[in-house]
């Protein structure tokens, strides 16, 4: 009998233990289902289909290369499964353990109806793998990446099946097309192409001309205005690289790609707070937060308005929104400073600035997501204190911020260095470009006083 390969966001055939497994067995047909329901709020967003869309292509296209092909499918996965595998005379489904917790609630449902065969390699580890001395989990980060510093380096690779074994008849698929996960009207993904190149040949490339810059990476990384950064999050989240394969790659060069590293160990740190408390994207960390007096979206409306359409008045923070919805990705640096922004000077739940994130990020992660965002709150476990409060305008200027300030807001283009990052109190404000919506004074005070209050 054939056996089901059962994609999610591991949508690569090298590295890929579930189809080397599944290879090994016999007549594989290779499977991704299209499920909005399980995820329920969690539905991919909208830069997310953008990207799955172009992923599948590639995915296809790969197996078909290899004599096999992918099977589309749409419903809740476990009963697509099950009817799957009735057509088809399968009665295994080898898939990749995935810890979001409508995924980990999926493949108990499949496990009652099927034989699920769950393997690793969505990690650098798997969650659980690094405990403390006593046998706990880790909360803080850095502890957490001391330990599993010494467990690297993960293992070597495994290579993608020479060939996988057609069932003697395929069952029916989907049209990718038919699934409309492409935005139409107005085509707001027009500009993504010019930054991305979803699937694994792409994510390889990537993966390929960042090794020479690796050695630039820990300065290089929080200056905005330079590509400093590997842009694999997209690639990582939909798993068309393995972490394990980036790990080897890039310690293969000859630089020191530590700082690196600790980085790609974030992704594991991040899933591993999700396996302990799978509502981080919706629930306070710390309690005390949920007492807090953030503003009624009804009479933030136009703030909220202002900041996603990146019209605050702030230089940088307006310039890391433009950049989110034009490529559907932000440098790291600037989410901190946009998503303090939105917390604190503007007072708004940190849920709906995480949600936006989620339609409109290409790497929209829930774990990586949720717990940044709840970092930069100071409502996680391991978070910044909320009394910590960012200064967008001098977080511009020490990250030299100019250029990429110009890039991605062309009113200010013509502005110098001396006067970019806080054009109104040089007298140098264009007009049509917007008046700071609340000052950083009183953001501030305003912020600090909230905080007050939960504290008691
Ligand atoms: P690099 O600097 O090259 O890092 C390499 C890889 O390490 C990244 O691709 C990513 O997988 C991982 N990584 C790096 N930084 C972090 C981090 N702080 N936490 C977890 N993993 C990290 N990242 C996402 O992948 N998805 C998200 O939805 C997401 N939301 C975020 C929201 C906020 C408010 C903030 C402050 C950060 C968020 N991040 C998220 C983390 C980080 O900004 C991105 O991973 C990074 O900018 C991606 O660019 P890169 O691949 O060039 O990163």
């Amino acid at each position: 009998a054939p056996v089901l390969l059962w994609f999610r966001q591991d949508l690569r055939l090298s590295d890929q233990a579930a189809l080397a497994a599944a290879a090994a067995e016999g007549p594989v047909i290779p499977v991704y289902v299209l499920d909005d329901e399980t995820p329920r709020q969690w539905a991919m967003g909208g830069a997310s289909s953008w990207w799955l869309h172009h992923s599948l292509v590639s995915l296809d296209k790969a197996l078909r290369d290899k004599g096999s092909r992918l099977i589309l499918r749409r419903g809740k996965c476990a009963d697509v499964l099950q009817a799957l595998a009735k057509e088809s005379g399968a009665e295994r489904v080898h898939a990749l353990h995935h810890y979001e917790p409508w995924w980990r609630n999926a493949e108990k449902s499949v496990a009652n109806a099927l034989d699920l065969c769950l393997h690793d390699g969505m990690l650098l580890l798997p969650p659980g793998a690094v405990r403390t001395g006593s046998g706990g989990i880790y909360k803080i980060y850095t502890p957490f990446a001391r330990a599993m510093m010494e467990q690297m380096p993960p293992a070597a690779p495994n290579r993608t099946p020479a060939t996988i074994e057609s069932p003697a008849s395929w069952p029916d698929s989907d049209r990718l097309d038919d699934w409309d996960l492409l935005p139409t009207k107005p085509n707001w993904a027009s500009g993504f192409h010019a930054d991305w190149t979803p699937g694994e040949d792409g994510a390889r490339a990537n993966v390929a001309a960042f090794i020479d810059e690796v050695g630039d990476y820990p300065t290089a990384r929080n200056l905005p205005s330079v590509e400093g950064t590997s842009r694999l999050s997209p690639h990582l989240h939909f798993g068309e690289v393995s972490p394990a394969y980036v790990w080897h790659r890039v310690t293969s060069s000859d630089a020191d790609a530590e700082t690196f590293l600790k980085e790609l160990i974030w992704r594991d740190y991040t899933h591993s707070q999700i396996c302990e408390m799978p509502t981080y994207g919706s629930e306070n960390a710390r309690d005390d937060f949920d007492r807090m007096d953030w503003r009624d979206l009804r009479e933030a409306r136009g703030d909220f308005a202002a900041w996603k359409e990146g019209r605050t008045g702030y230089p940088i923070v307006d310039a890391g929104m433009r950049q989110l919805w034009a490529t559907g990705w932000m440098h790291n640096r600037v989410r901190m400073i946009a998503a303090s922004f939105l917390i604190k000077h503007l007072l708004i739940d940190w849920r709906h600035g995480a949600k936006w994130f989620w339609d409109t990020l290409v790497d929209a992660d829930y774990a990586n997501n949720s717990v940044n965002w709840q970092w930069v709150a100071g409502s996680g476990i391991d978070a910044n204190m909320f009394s910590r409060i960012m200064a967008p305008l001098t977080q511009s200027e020490k990250f030299d911020a100019g250029d990429y300030i110009r890039q991605w807001v062309p009113e200010l283009g013509d502005l110098s260095d001396d006067v970019i990052h806080d054009p109104d109190a040089h007298d140098a404000r264009p007009k049509d470009y917007p008046a700071k919506i609340i000052g950083h004074k009183a953001g501030r005070e305003r912020a600090l006083a909230a905080y007050r209050r939960i504290k008691g």
